[in-house]
C-alpha cells in the first residue's frame, strides 16, 4: 500500500490542522505558511498527485472545491480571491496531492512570480 500523503494525515486528523470546512469529499485549512491575510487549502480527500493527473471521473470532485472554496471565502468576508493550484515543482508545487490555494485579503499582483 502507498504511503499516506501529508494532506490525507491531515484529512485522517494524524497530522494536526487548523480545520476550517469538511465533507466526504474534501477538506479546508489554513495554509501553515501564510503567504496573504488569508491563506487556505481546499484539499479533496483523494490523494490525486498533481493537476495534470486529474482524470475524466475526477471532474465533479474538482468542480466541488470550487465550490466549498467560494463558501471557505464568503465565511472569511472574502470578495475578491485568488485560487490556485500549481502542477510540478518548476510552477511551485511542493505537497504532491493536489489542492487549492484560496488567497485573499490584500491586493494581489499579476503575472505571480
Ligand atoms: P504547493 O507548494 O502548491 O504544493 O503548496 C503546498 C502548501 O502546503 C504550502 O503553501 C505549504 O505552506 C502548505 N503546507 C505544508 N505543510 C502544511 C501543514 N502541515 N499544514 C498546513 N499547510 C501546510
Amino acid at each position: 500500500m502507498n504511503e499516506k500523503t501529508l494532506f490525507q494525515k491531515i484529512a485522517d486528523g494524524e497530522i494536526p490542522s487548523d480545520l476550517v470546512y469538511e465533507d466526504d469529499h474534501c477538506i479546508a485549512f489554513r495554509d501553515i505558511n501564510p503567504v496573504a491575510p488569508t491563506h487556505m487549502l481546499v484539499v479533496p480527500r483523494k490523494p490525486i498527485t498533481r493537476p495534470d493527473l486529474i482524470e475524466e471521473d475526477d471532474e465533479t470532485l474538482v468542480g466541488h472545491l470550487f465550490t466549498v472554496a467560494r463558501q471557505v471565502a464568503s465565511q472569511e468576508g472574502l470578495s475578491d480571491y485568488r485560487l490556485v493550484m500549481n502542477n510540478g515543482a518548476e510552477a511551485g508545487q511542493s505537497v504532491f496531492h493536489i489542492h487549492l490555494h484560496l488567497l485573499g485579503g490584500r491586493p494581489m499582483t499579476w503575472p505571480p512570480g
